[in-house]
């Protein structure tokens, strides 16, 4: 059913997609990105892909480090040994290699990693892929919304990445990333003295629906309850691409019917979750708190760079330097919540601007 809230897991319940989940099905590299908005379907594309391989995956849902300050390496061991489990059932023999890892320890299919061991991150890969090679298979490690790794603190992931990316030819990683530029900050695939640089990494854009293709996803996902579809670019107009939104609607939809009612009940809860995560944002920035409110109320109709300093001059009455409104515009874009078309800097979704209004 398309307008099942939870991401989709199934191929018949995700509308669309298709070259999407082939790509990241292909494992073409051994790094593959899956980039886009929140709610663009990430997690359901990658969890659509998973499913359907022959391989033992371990998927790591970051967005638990969400609300965290920093990470530690103790936060990440834990969060990897709890993955293991998954590809341990499907794979039995897998155990018995994993025991192999110093500092880690397996009963049944429970697996702790000690946060003492700063080597065990590494030779769970190295034994994953000495598994994978002697099985004709790939170890695929998912994390899902990466960028929440750039808070770790005292461990360097990227060397590990990139040490496997070279040498352990048989795992294969697949992250996914919401806040699109601080994904690819954390990566630094095109800063020199990097361990990544230079690698090839394949990325899976998934952008939001188009009005046809918003269109038959609401048509398509009404036949599904034998409801009479809403009138489609209406609801476009007021909820924009994004599969999230639209499968929220359609979920609404079929239950209230109410076509008004459903567009309000839709646009209310995502300007209450796009406020909780600007605040989320701000956490920490609070500094700058103001200068981001006004640069977000002032975009929410797309405007030019000059367009923006000028209100932020004149919400504080004094000139501001032009490398500071440069800073605030580039962590918002960073973040998505402002994207950059041409000269304009406009929010990537009209619910984003809906929350600025
Ligand atoms: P992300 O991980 O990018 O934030 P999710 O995969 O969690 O996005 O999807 C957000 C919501 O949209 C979920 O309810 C999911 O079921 C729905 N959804 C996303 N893409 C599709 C699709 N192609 N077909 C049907 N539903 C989708
Ligand atoms: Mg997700």
């Amino acid at each position: 059913m398309y307008f099942d809230p939870r991401p989709k897991t199934s191929r018949e319940d995700l509308f669309d997609r298709e070259e999407e989940v082939e790509r990241v099905k292909a494992l073409r590299a051994p790094i593959t990105l899956v980039l886009g908005l929140r709610r663009a379907g990430k997690s359901s594309v990658i969890l659509v892909a998973t499913s359907e391989m022959p391989h033992p995956v371990v998927y790591i849902d970051a967005r638990r480090f969400e609300a965290e300050p920093y990470l530690t390496f103790k936060h990440v061991a834990e969060a990897l040994g709890e993955a293991l489990a998954q590809p341990m059932r499907r794979f039995p023999r897998l155990r018995e290699y994993l025991k192999n890892v110093k500092g880690i320890s397996v009963t049944g299919f429970e697996v702790k990693i000690s946060w003492r061991e700063r080597g065990s991150l590494v030779e769970v890969l190295e034994w994953l892929n000495r598994w994978a090679e002697e099985d004709g298979r790939k170890a695929v490690v998912v994390i899902d919304e990466a960028q929440e790794l750039t808070k770790l603190k005292g461990y360097n992931l990227l060397k590990l990445l990139a040490y496997s990316y070279d040498n352990l030819r048989n795992v294969y990683f697949v992250l996914s990333g919401s806040k699109v530029g601080l994904l690819k900050k954390f990566l630094k695939l095109e800063d020199a003295g990097s361990p990544l640089y230079g690698r090839y990494v394949e990325a899976v854009e998934l952008r939001p629906f188009t009005l046809e293709e918003a269109k038959r996803f609401l048509e398509e996902g009404c036949r599904q309850y034998g409801v009479s579809p809403p009138d489609a670019e209406k609801v476009y107009r007021a909820v924009g691409g994004l599969p999230g939104w639209l499968t929220y609607f359609g979920y609404t939809y079929v239950s209230v019917r109410g076509e008004e009612e459903s567009i309000r009940q839709t646009v209310s809860y995502a300007v209450d979750l796009v406020r909780q995560e600007f605040a989320h944002f701000l956490e920490g920035r609070w500094a700058a708190e103001k200068r981001y409110r006004v640069i977000m109320e002032a975009a929410a109709e797309c405007v030019a760079w000059s367009e923006l300093k000028r209100a932020v001059e004149a919400s504080e009455g004094r000139r501001i330097n032009d490398a500071e409104i440069t800073r605030l515009l580039k962590n918002l874009v960073d973040y998505g919540f402002l994207e950059k078309r041409g000269n304009l800097y406009c929010p990537p979704d009209p619910l984003i601007a809906a929350a600025f209004r």
